[in-house]
């Protein structure tokens, strides 16, 4: 795990918390749990200022206010002083979002940060944390299960199995020549307007695997329609194309683009 080119996964905690809310932050996906429920969220983002940053006591309820501002909060000083409870969905998870760019992180980390609001709202947050990328040059891992967000928003894109990357590629790359069957699988099952309304989902069958007793071989092969013999015994790497544009993939029988 390297971060600004030091491998930080063998640092001890003492690192981790100095780098923790500062250089890399969080936000969660449900702001009702990840907000605490009994403090105000005034206190809350200011507690994050005063932890991760050099401002002035005086000056952290001021700075609050602004934080709330860049993330699209109307009339913030009335918010201020609320419980989580008080708030819409869609204003918890700014109050989220302000308290994790409230130290200007190099890195945040979004794990589905838009599933539990509604669709204005989760454009809104996502165009906000476009803008504020580059207002605060931050680079943003983006986990979704959500492929038109990854479309839309996303420079590259790793589509995880079982714990796994199975195909990492620039995302225009990604969306023009899908070579993994995993990958496919997922955008054949999303549900399109022009199918025939008497046509059945196409939906992956079997389940996922059973991460405490993983199999030799691939982590798809149960429910892979091109599995093989090898497939099941032994795991694929994760290979480049031959024309070194930035695709991988971890797949004995990668599709042919020409012919999906
Ligand atoms: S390695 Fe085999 S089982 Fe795994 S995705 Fe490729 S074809 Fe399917």
């Amino acid at each position: 795990m390297h971060f600004n080119g030091v491998d930080i996964g063998t640092l001890p905690d003492k690192f981790f918390n100095r780098i923790r809310g500062r250089d890399i932050s969080m936000v969660f996906q449900n702001p009702m749990t990840s907000l605490n429920p009994v403090m105000r969220v005034g206190k809350q983002i200011g507690e994050n200022l005063r932890l991760h940053t050099t401002i002035a006591s005086k000056e952290v309820r001021e700075a609050s206010v602004n934080c709330l501002l860049q993330v699209g909060m109307p009339n913030p000083e009335c918010y201020l002083d609320c419980y989580p409870h008080q708030l819409s969905g869609g204003m918890r998870q700014r109050v989220v979002i302000a308290m994790a760019l409230s130290a200007r992180p190099k890195l945040l980390i979004a794990d589905e940060p838009t599933t539990a609001l509604d669709v204005t709202v989760q454009a809104e947050i996502l165009e906000r944390f476009h803008t504020m990328q580059i207002e605060f040059d931050m680079a943003i891992i983006l986990v979704t299960h959500n492929l038109a967000i990854a479309a839309n928003h996303t420079d590259e894109v790793a589509v995880m199995y079982g714990g796994k990357i199975v195909e990492y590629a620039p995302t225009s790359i990604l969306f023009s020549r899908m070579l993994h069957p995993y990958t496919r699988a997922l955008m054949n099952a999303i549900p399109r307007l022009d199918t025939a309304v008497d046509e059945p989902f196409k939906l992956i069958e079997g389940n996922p695997p059973d991460l405490a007793n993983p199999s030799l071989g691939c982590g798809f092969a149960n429910r892979c329609p091109y599995a093989s013999d090898i497939c099941h015994r032994t795991a694929p790497p994760l290979v480049g194309c031959k024309n070194n544009n930035g695709h991988r993939f971890a797949c004995f029988f990668p599709l042919d683009p020409e012919k999906e």
